[in-house]
C-alpha cells in the first residue's frame, strides 16, 4: 500500500528490540556514503605525492578520529571507547601502512586503490571467521579504512543532521552513531545489525532507542516521515495514529520511571521472598540477542527458536551449518542451558516445502512436518546433539498433539544418537528432550506426556489460540484471545500438577511468561521456569523477588474458583499494585 493511497495509514514493521525506549519523529534517511574507489595509473615522479596524499589524509583520518574518541570516553567512559581506540591503532599501524606505501611505489598505483586493496583483504579474512566477535570487527576495519579514503578524496564529513530525527538507515558504524549522537538523534532504526553490533551496544550506552534487523525499513519510508520507534517491543511504526501516539507515550513514561529502580536487579536471582528460586530464562531467535539477554540478567535460552534460521532463504540449513550456529549458541549461553526447538515451521511461519493450506493453523505445523521428514529432523537433531558437549544443550518439541508424537519425534532422538555415536562424534548422552504443550488435546495428556518426557514448557501463545478456538493474529476476535480466561488457567494448573507428579520441571515459554499480571499467577501455579522476551525480564524478575511464593500460591486458589476472566485481570492487578506499585501494568 502506498502513501498515496492512504495517507494515513499505520504501518508497523517489526525488528529486533536493540536499546529501550521510545522515540518519535521525523526520519533522517541516511544512505552512508560509500567512497568509490577506482584504480589509476601514476607515473614513478607522481609516487612521493600520492604518498604525501596517503600520509595527510591518514592524519586527518586520526584527527577526526580522536575527536569521536574523546567525545565517546567522555560519554560512555572508556571500556566502550575502547573500539575508537581499537580504529585509531590501525591507522597507527605502521607495518600496514609501510605495505601501503611500498605497494604504491612498486605497483605504481593511486593511493586509494592500494588501501582500499590491502585494508579489504583483512576484512575479508575477518569475514570469513566463524568468530561473530571477528564478524563485528570487520565493520570497524571497514570504517577505517572508508575514512581514509574519504580523506584522500577529500570529501566531508557527512554524519550531519538538520534538526531533532529519528535516523533509519541499512547499517550503522560505531563512529556514525556517536557522531550523529552530538546531534539531536531521537532514535535508530536499521535494516541489519544484531543487538551486540557496536552500534546497538552503543545506542544502549547513550540511552537512545533502537530497532535493528528491519530488513526493508529504508525502502518503506522517506526523510520526512513520522515514525515512532518501540525500542522495548521492537518496532518500527511509520505513520503512526493519534491513539499509538499517545499509548507510546504513556508506555515510555511507566518505563522511564520503572527502568531508574531497576538498574541493579541484573546480578540476582529470581527468588520469591521466602526463597523459591524460579529459573528465569530468555526466548532467542538470533545468535546475536545472547549478549543483551545476559545483560537484562537472563539465566540461559529457555526458547532459541530454530525456525529463524529460514528467514530468507528457499530450503533447509545443512547439518554441518546448522551445528556451527547450535555451538557458538551453547558457548555464548554456557554455563546457563539453551533449549533449542526443533524447526516449528507451517502456520503462519515460514516453510521452505510449503504447500497451500486452507487452514494453515490446523495443518502441517511444527513436529508433523518433521516427521514427516525425517532427513530433516535428523540432520536438525544432529546438529544439535553436537553444539551439546558441554552438557548445557537441551532439545525440546513444538506442536506435539499425541503421545505417539512425542514417543516418534524422541525415538528419532536415540537415533541420531546412534548415528554418531557409530561415527565417535561426542555429545551429551544424557541431553533432556522437552515437549512443548501447546495443543489442548496435549494438554489434557500432560501426564501421559511427562512420562515421556525430561521438562515440559508451555506454549501459551498457541494454547490459548487453540483453546479459545481464536486466530492469534486476527484482530476481529482479538478480545476472546484471553490468557486470564479461567479456562486457561484451569489447564496450565492441570499441566503443572501432571509434569510435577512424573517429577519433571514444567515452564512457560509463550508470551504469557513475560506478562507482568501473570507473573504472581504462574509462580502460584507451581510454574519451575518462565522464558521471555529479554527486554521485560528485569521486570518479572523484579516482580518475583517482591512475592511470597505462599502468597502467589494462595492467590491462585483464589483464581481458581473465578469464572469470570474480568474479575482474575481486576484480582492479579490489585495484587501487583500493592506488592510492586511501580511496576507499569498496561491496563
Ligand atoms: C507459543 O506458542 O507459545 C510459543 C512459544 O511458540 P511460538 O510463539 O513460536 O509459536
Ligand atoms: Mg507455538
Amino acid at each position: 500500500m502506498t502513501e498515496a493511497q492512504h495517507p494515513h495509514d499505520e504501518v508497523i514493521i517489526k525488528g529486533v528490540a536493540a536499546a529501550p525506549g521510545i522515540a518519535t519523529g521525523s526520519v533522517y534517511l541516511y544512505s552512508k556514503m560509500i567512497p568509490e574507489v577506482f584504480a589509476r595509473a601514476i607515473t614513478p615522479e607522481d609516487v612521493p605525492l600520492e604518498i604525501e596524499r596517503l600520509r595527510n589524509a591518514n592524519a586527518r583520518a586520526e584527527k577526526e578520529l580522536r575527536k569521536v574518541l574523546a567525545f565517546a570516553e567522555q560519554k560512555l567512559g572508556s571500556d566502550s571507547a575502547t573500539i575508537f581506540e581499537a580504529q585509531v591503532m590501525i591507522l597507527g599501524d605502521t607495518i600496514l601502512m609501510g605495505t601501503i606505501e611500498r605497494r604504491i611505489a612498486d605497483e605504481l598505483r593511486n593511493a586509494e586503490y592500494i588501501v582500499s586493496d590491502e585494508i579489504s583483504k583483512y576484512k575479508h579474512l575477518m569475514l570469513a571467521s566463524t568468530d561473530e566477535y571477528m564478524h563485528e570487527r570487520a565493520h570497524d576495519v571497514d570504517d577505517v579504512m572508508n575514512r581514509i579514503i574519504r580523506n584522500i578524496q577529500d570529501q566531508k564529513l557527512y554524519s550531519r543532521l538538520e534538526g531533532a530525527s529519528v535516523i533509519v538507515t541499512e547499517t550503522l558504524a560505531p563512529a556514525d552513531t556517536v557522531v550523529f549522537s552530538r546531534n539531536q538523534v531521537l532514535g535508530y532504526a536499521t535494516d541489519l545489525g544484531g543487538v551486540t553490533s557496536h552500534a546497538a551496544l552503543l545506542s544502549r550506552s547513550l540511552k537512545i532507542p533502537a530497532v535493528v534487523g528491519l530488513r526493508q525499513a529504508t525502502k518503506m519510508v522517506k526523510s520526512g516521515d513520522t515514525v515512532a520507534i518501540d525500542g522495548y517491543a521492537g518496532l518500527l511504526i511509520i505513520n503512526p495514529a493519534p491513539a499509538t501516539l499517545e499509548a507510546l507515550a504513556a508506555k515510555a513514561g511507566r518505563f522511564r520511571a520503572f527502568e531508574e529502580k531497576l538498574a541493579d536487579i541484573a546480578g540476582l536471582p529470581a527468588e520469591t521472598l521466602d526463597h523459591i528460586r524460579i529459573e528465569l530464562a530468555s526466548n532467542i531467535e538470533y545468535a546475536e540477542e545472547i549478549e543483551f539477554a545476559k545483560v537484562q540478567g537472563s539465566e540461559g535460552v529457555g526458547l532459541f527458536r530454530t525456525e529463524s534460521q529460514l528467514v530468507g532463504r528457499p530450503d533447509y540449513p545443512g547439518e554441518e551449518e546448522q551445528a556451527a550456529l547450535y555451538a557458538q549458541v551453547a558457548d555464548a549461553v554456557f554455563p546457563h542451558p539453551v533449549i533449542f526447538r526443533t524447526f516449528d515451521v507451517g502456520g503462519d511461519k515460514l516453510a521452505p516445502d510449503t504447500h497451500h493450506e486452507e487452514n494453515p493453523f490446523l495443518g502441517w505445523r511444527g513436529i508433523r512436518v518433521l516427521l514427516d521428514r525425517p532427513e530433516i529432523f535428523m540432520n536438525q537433531l544432529r546438529a544439535i546433539l553436537r553444539a551439546s558437549v558441554r552438557r548445557n544443550v537441551r532439545i525440546m518439541f513444538p506442536m506435539v498433539s499425541t503421545l505417539e508424537e512425542a514417543k516418534r519425534a524422541r525415538a528419532f532422538v536415540h537415533q541420531a544418537k546412534d548415528e554418531l555415536r557409530a561415527k565417535g562424534v561426542q555429545f551429551d548422552a544424557r541431553i533432556k528432550v522437552g515437549v512443548m504443550i501447546e495443543v489442548p488435546a496435549a494438554a489434557f495428556m500432560a501426564e501421559q506426556i511427562a512420562a515421556e518426557a525430561d521438562f515440559l514448557s508451555i506454549g501459551t501463545n498457541d494454547l490459548i489460540q487453540y483453546m479459545m478456538a481464536v486466530d492469534r493474529g486476527n484482530e476481529s476476535v482479538a478480545t476472546l484471545y484471553q490468557p486470564f480466561n479461567p479456562a486457561v488457567i484451569r489447564t496450565l494448573h492441570h499441566i503443572v500438577e501432571a509434569g510435577h507428579k512424573k517429577h519433571i520441571w514444567v515452564g512457560v515459554c509463550g508470551e504469557m511468561a513475560g506478562d507482568p499480571l501473570a507473573t504472581v499467577l504462574l509462580v502460584g501455579l507451581g510454574m519451575d521456569e518462565l522464558s521471555v522476551i529479554p527486554p521485560v525480564l528485569p521486570e518479572i524478575k523484579k516482580i518475583i523477588r517482591s512475592i511470597k511464593f505462599k502468597d502467589a500460591r494462595r492467590a491462585v486458589e483464589k483464581v481458581l474458583t473465578m469464572t469470570r476472566e474480568k474479575d482474575i485481570r481486576d484480582y492479579l492487578s490489585s495484587i501487583i499494585k500493592n506488592k510492586v506499585p511501580e511496576i507499569p501494568l498496561e491496563n
